[in-house]
């Protein structure tokens, strides 16, 4: 049995953003107190949070001073470095490990443990040139979509190739300049589809209601949930869900991205090894969120049976949707209105989002189509 962390302790969080700040709630909520590692000064997870460590990510005398400081550290995204955390490791606990990081940092890695583990992953080819990817678009079939294999988020690092005749070599070439790619099939979806699975050190697992998701240009709009998908679907990622959490030895919130094609055939699509955006719905609409069960896997609390209170609808609010949203804010009580507190407003940029309780899933989500504030 590994150590209980109780709160009055701190815990340590690497990482100031949304995510960070969210864990934070839910940390001060129950009593931790709460130190912030990012450059960030007063970052939305500073502005909630005792303290913080102004620093860059890879400063590791910072990163020790915070491991000092605290009686656990956690991560917010999966860009860490794994070998710094390997380093401050024998500073404090950091339960969550490099296991799931390291694997989940590359997308063959992460592409090649869910085979492993007996699940199917989308037709890919891994490329390190022009020749190769003419190879393997060959091999594959039009469309493609060319995907970096670090660092990409939000549909960062990906070119689709819809039409190999016509396809922009030099933007292939230049994304081929950062490392080895991936070409992978373009699959008809019927559905997106992701699930939260939450652990403790001692093994204990949640596992959250299915939740469907509505991408726009590669950003998530829009998630639901439940999912509206067959009880084969939902069993099979339950499984899928409760075996990678064995099998990366979880501690802490991941989630697992999953496509449902129109053939109804399911691949896992990839691993976020921390609370995702999809899973913001929790906060409202489940007994625990995806952060209470963070910070409870982390501390090795006892992990409780997810319940679904009600269903509900998130929408993310981006750079160009904040503004507007607020002016109608006091037209909707109806909304759970959340907005992180960055300070720099940019297009695309994810600044909050809005979760509504809802008995009808359908006519929520058609009166946010028809809501003006998504149309740009
Ligand atoms: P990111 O790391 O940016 O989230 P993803 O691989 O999840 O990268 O791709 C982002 C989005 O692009 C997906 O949620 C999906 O909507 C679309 N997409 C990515 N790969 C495929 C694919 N092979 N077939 C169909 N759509 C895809
Ligand atoms: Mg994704």
């Amino acid at each position: 049995m590994s150590k209980t962390i109780l709160p009055g302790a701190t815990i340590g969080i690497i990482g100031g953003g949304q995510l960070g700040q969210m864990m934070a709630f839910s940390a001060k909520e129950m009593g931790y107190k709460v130190i912030i590692l990012d450059p960030t000064p007063n970052c939305p997870a500073a502005q909630v949070s005792d303290d913080q460590i102004v620093s860059d990510y890879d400063d590791l005398d910072k990163l020790i001073e915070l491991a000092k400081r605290c009686d656990v550290l956690t991560y917010e995204f999966e860009n860490v470095d794994a070998e710094t955390i390997d380093e401050v490791k024998k500073y404090t606990q950091v339960p969550q490990g490099t296991k799931a990081l390291s694997i989940t940092q590359n997308r063959i890695s992460e592409k090649n443990f869910i085979e492993e583990s007996g699940f199917a992953v989308v037709p890919h080819i891994e490329i390190d040139n022009i020749f190769e990817y003419h190879r393997a678009v060959e091999k594959l079939g039009a469309p493609v979509i060319v995907k970096t294999i670090r660092g990409g988020y939000d549909g960062k690092g990906q070119i689709l190739v819809d039409d190999p005749e016509k396809a922009c070599f030099a933007d292939i070439e230049r994304l081929l300049m950062s490392g080895t790619c991936i070409v992978e099939k373009k699959i008809n979806l019927r559905k997106e589809v992701s699930v939260v699975v939450s652990a403790n050190s001692d093994g204990q697992t949640s596992i959250f209601p299915v939740i469907e998701n509505v991408h726009r240009d590669n950003i998530l709009h829009l998630s639901s949930c439940p999912a509206l998908i067959s009880q084969k679907s939902q069993a099979h990622i339950y499984q899928v869900g409760e075996q990678l959490a064995r099998n990366l030895e979880l501690v802490g919130t991941m989630c697992i991205e999953f496509f449902i094609s129109t053939d109804d055939q399911v691949y896992v699509n990839e691993i976020a090894p921390r609370p995702h955006n999809s899973g913001h719905l929790t906060i409202e609409t489940c007994n625990i969120s995806q952060f209470d069960a963070h910070i409870r896997g982390v501390c090795n609390l006892a992990m409780p049976k997810i319940e679904l209170l009600k269903p509900s609808v998130m929408v993310n609010l981006l750079g160009q949707h904040l503004e507007n949203a607020k002016k109608e804010l006091n037209q909707h009580p109806e909304w759970h209105f959340h907005d992180y507190g960055k300070d720099e407003v940019k297009h695309n940029r994810k600044m909050g989002h809005i979760t509504i309780l809802t008995d009808d899933l359908e006519k929520t989500k058609q009166s946010i189509d028809q809501n003006k504030i998504w149309d740009v």
